[in-house]
């Protein structure tokens, strides 16, 4: 299974993306995770996407898409993965479907965890005191300017993706202010029925539906139908009829025939 998980920071997809990877036994992909191990490493990409991180703004596209494609090469990802975090813009959406393609793979889902953008600053920062009580490093781009920064981004570069999924079909979206459990199974129980129809097309079912709202169109319809069927039989039955009054009349024929060669026969004889 490859999904991906879309929505503002602090929407909770990293606690989610864990429980699916749990669930379907598939990998994690954080691309905010990679990025932050290669800051702490001071790789030269670490170096590149520390500033700009920290200032809540997005890491070049080819950066990140260049990580994905060798992440998704590793072999935990061959069952599937879970992406938290990318794409987060419409040309990163581009490379993900060409890079899977290439290995003639695709995306089975796209969830969108909605929140009110309201509560997200309150969420992170419940979240930044909850990490100072464990004693943990708080992330550097957890702090009022950067979430602020964080949320522009993904209004104007992120949220795009919303529309570009949902004209694909894959989008499937989920409250995501209930409390987390609930959340969870909500993701659960949109994973795990029918996909919807792309944006713009009903749904089959969708169409039976209005059918069944129609009950006269219907039975007229009914009623078309079993006038149709009545006259094929009378059509069927006329032309047998037909064929057993030419038989009976070609054997009366024969007899007539074979009884006046006798008479024949006998006046001769
Ligand atoms: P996250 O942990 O997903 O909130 O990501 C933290 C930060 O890493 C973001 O604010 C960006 O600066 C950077 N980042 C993570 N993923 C991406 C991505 N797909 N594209 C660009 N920047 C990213």
């Amino acid at each position: 299974m490859r999904l991906v998980l879309l929505g503002p920071p602090g929407a909770g997809k990293g606690t989610q993306a864990e429980k699916l990877a749990a669930r379907y036994g598939i990998a994690r992909l954080s691309t905010g995770d990679m990025l932050r191990a290669a800051v702490a490493a001071g790789t030269p990409i670490g170096q590149k996407a520390k500033d700009i991180m920290a200032r809540g703004e997005l890491v070049p596209d080819p950066v990140v898409i260049a990580i994905i494609a060798d992440r998704i090469k590793e072999p935990d990802c061959v069952k599937g993965f879970i992406l938290d975090g990318f794409p987060r813009t419409v040309a990163q959406a581009e490379a993900l479907e060409r890079l899977l393609a290439q290995r003639g793979l695709k995306l089975d889902a796209v969830v969108e965890i909605r929140v009110d953008e309201g509560i997200l600053i309150r969420r992170i920062e419940t979240r930044i005191g909850q990490m100072q009580a464990r004693g943990e490093t708080v992330r550097a781009d957890d702090n009022p300017e950067s979430l602020k920064q964080r949320l522009v981004a993904y209004r104007a570069q992120t949220a795009p993706l919303i529309d570009y999924y949902g004209k694909k079909g894959s989008l499937r979206t989920v409250d995501g202010m209930p409390p987390i459990e609930e959340v969870t199974q909500a993701i659960f129980r949109v994973l795990e029925k029918p996909a919807p129809a792309k944006a713009g097309s009903r749904p089959v079912q969708a169409r039976k539906k209005a059918s069944l709202k129609k009950p006269g169109q219907r039975a007229r319809k009914a009623a078309r139908k079993a006038k149709k069927k009545a006259r094929t039989l009378r059509t069927v039955a006329r032309a047998r009829k037909r064929v057993s009054v030419r038989r009976r009349a070609a054997r009366r024929g024969k007899a007539k025939s074979r009884q006046s060669a006798l008479k024949t026969a006998r006046r001769r004889g």
